[in-house]
């Protein structure tokens, strides 16, 4: 997290500390027009989702004069996000198919996004000290575990009685373990954990952490990739216990090291700050949504961008990509009859990525971009549960996840978790009731072809509702999503694997095609958002026709230097 919650009111002062950050700001110092005023670029932008259409904005701001086009292969634009309003009675309940909750912490984007787009009366905070924030839970057989809230001082006990908890105690031994080989490159998170904690750690709680977050297998996804500041710690100070006394004393003179891909946001946000309504609601808050569910966000950008001159093209798969080598322009095509559409100066692709090396093929058919091409994403079904009784006797809280540990004879469903939404996201639906999200497969489908159907789904959820929470009451209303391919992984090699990624971008497209979104930097929301202001905040700059979005891959990792001190200080 780069932010802790409660520095929301401070001011913030940022020194890249890597070179490729430093060479970052003065390069931005060198600003050179590189389009005139009345003839901007033509640019192309693939994929309507929160990527693309945040990359509009953003680029709309960057280069008012350029033209702007969106291609979103669907019928509608916001890709997984989705809500839908269920009428129940005489009033109705907001089911979301894909996220529904943001983070104000390490997402300080999208609040000035939200803002911007009027939307800050819509927002639904939930505070920290309410239930939904402080009553986590893991499901370990066979009851529901509450994860201690270090802020309270609490649960040691818990800790020490809790089978969940098992192998924590080596964190006292951690320091004393080897350093990892200077030849290792990466490494899965449960190698880590394993290595220089205890496996049983890395296969209860990391495991269900990584189900909350990417519903993917603990044994593959790349701890480099996403626990970067643990790996550099790691390789800087020789272990997690020996970083201690430098972070601890960088905290007392006011700085942590940050994520370098949010250094643009927290400079975007010490020269404006948020608005009142919004910094009360999000000062206390631990997560948020929108009344109306996600897709209000989506709809207030596609309303915005229209109005702005952005051109959005919805059933409109590009099929292919190509650059002519004479005009260095971008040629794309249309699935629809091979129709060719104008060319463009520069592309952007915020497609899944292996879907982009699909389309990015040479004469033969070979893909030019390969690194892109082994991607792997997981499918998971949202099952949305509404039940008219507002007591079900279930426990306050967010919800609960699963980790991987638990047998399959006692997970047959194979869920990642649930979501306990009228408690998570209090406030949004007209009709009082109970409000659940089962989510099942992830990693667990890997490999399979054939899906649960609806009504399956449905009553697998059910059956994890009576098996965990004794829950057996008839839902009101129901709905199961199946989402295929929607979370890519980082796994094991993923950071080379970019690296490579743009390096091809360049030989194949000289940095005329560029990329952003959930493939390459972060899952999250507030991540998409994030790789599309950084990836348009020097659009304005000569060197930015040669960026390809992947530099962050380039060379070693980079963090920010993030000073916090409290104002008039
Ligand atoms: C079930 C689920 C729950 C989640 N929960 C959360 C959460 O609570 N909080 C959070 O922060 N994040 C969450 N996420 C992650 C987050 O929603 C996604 O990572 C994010 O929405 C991805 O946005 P994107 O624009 O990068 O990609 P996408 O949403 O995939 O958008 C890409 C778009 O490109 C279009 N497209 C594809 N191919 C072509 C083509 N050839 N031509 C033109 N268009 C094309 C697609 O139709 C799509 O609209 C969740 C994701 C899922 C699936």
């Amino acid at each position: 997290m780069l932010l802790c919650a409660n520095h929301v009111t401070r001011q913030l002062i940022l020194r890249p500390s890597y070179s490729g950050a430093r060479a970052w700001v003065s390069r931005r110092r060198d600003v050179r027009r590189h389009y005139s005023e009345s003839n901007g670029p033509n640019i192309a932008i693939l994929g309507g989702g929160i990527t693309g259409l945040s990359t509009a904005f953003y680029l709309r701001e960057a280069l008012p004069s350029s033209k702007i086009t969106i291609y979103e292969g669907s019928d509608r634009v916001g890709g997984w996000i989705r809500s839908t309003a269920k009428g129940i009675g005489s009033g109705d309940v907001i089911f979301e198919h894909g996220p529904r909750t943001l983070r104000p912490t390490i997402g300080l984007l999208t609040p000035h996004l939200i803002e911007d787009l009027g939307l800050a009366q819509d927002v639904i905070a939930t505070r920290r000290d309410a239930p939904a924030s402080t009553n986590r839970y893991i499901y370990y057989p066979d009851h529901l575990v509450r994860m201690p809230m270090p802020q309270a001082g609490e649960g040691i006990s818990q800790v020490w009685n809790e089978p969940l908890f098992e192998g924590i105690g080596s964190a006292l031994t951690e320091w004393f373990v080897s350093t990892r080989p200077s030849n290792l490159q990466d490494e899965s998170v449960a190698s880590f954990i394993s290595r220089r904690l205890d496996r049983r750690m890395a296969d209860n709680m990391v495991s269900a952490l990584l189900h909350g977050i990417y519903a993917g297998d603990v044994n593959q996804l790349s701890m480099k990739s996403i626990f970067p500041l643990l790996w550099y710690y790691e390789g800087r100070y020789g272990s997690l216990v020996g970083s201690i006394p430098s972070v601890w004393s960088n905290l007392r003179s006011g700085m942590m090291l940050g994520s370098a891909r949010e250094y643009q946001s927290i400079l975007d946000r010490q020269r404006k700050p948020l608005g009142s309504t919004l910094k009360e609601k999000l000062s206390r808050a631990s997560v948020y949504t929108l009344k109306r569910g996600l897709t209000g966000l989506v709809s207030a950008l596609r309303e915005r961008l229209l109005s702005r001159g952005v051109t959005i093209h919805e059933n409109t798969p590009i099929s292919a990509l190509s650059m002519d080598s004479a005009t260095e322009k971008i040629e794309y095509q249309i699935t629809s009859a091979g129709k060719s559409l104008p060319q463009a100066d520069q592309v952007i692709s915020t497609v899944f990525s292996r879907h982009l090396a699909n389309i990015c093929k040479d004469g033969s058919g070979t893909t030019l971009l390969p690194s892109f091409g082994e991607t792997h994403a997981v499918s998971v079904m949202v099952v949305n549960l509404f039940f008219q009784e507002s007591d079900l006797g279930m426990p306050e809280g967010f919800g609960y996840l699963i980790p991987q540990s638990i047998p399959i004879d006692q997970n047959p469903e194979r869920a990642l978790g649930v979501i306990f939404d009228s408690c998570a996201t209090s406030g949004q639906d007209s009709v009082s009731g109970t409000k659940l999200t089962v989510i099942l497969g992830g990693h667990w489908w890997d490999g399979w072809t054939e899906f649960p159907d609806e009504e399956e789904g449905v009553s697998m959820a059910r059956a994890i509702l009576s098996r965990h929470l004794g829950l057996n009451a008839t839902p009101t209303a129901t709905q199961a999503t199946l989402q295929r391919e929607c979370i890519p992984q980082y796994l094991v090699g993923h950071w080379s694997r970019m690296e490579k990624g743009h390096q091809e971008l360049k030989q194949h497209f000289k940095g005329k095609l560029k990329v952003a979104g959930s493939s390459y930097t972060g899952v999250g929301v507030n991540d998409c958002i994030q790789s599309a202001r950084n990836l348009v905040v020097d659009a304005d700059e000569l060197a930015w026709k040669d960026k390809t979005g992947l530099e962050e891959f380039t060379g070693d990792l980079r963090f920010a230097e993030v000073y916090f001190r409290t104002r008039g200080e």
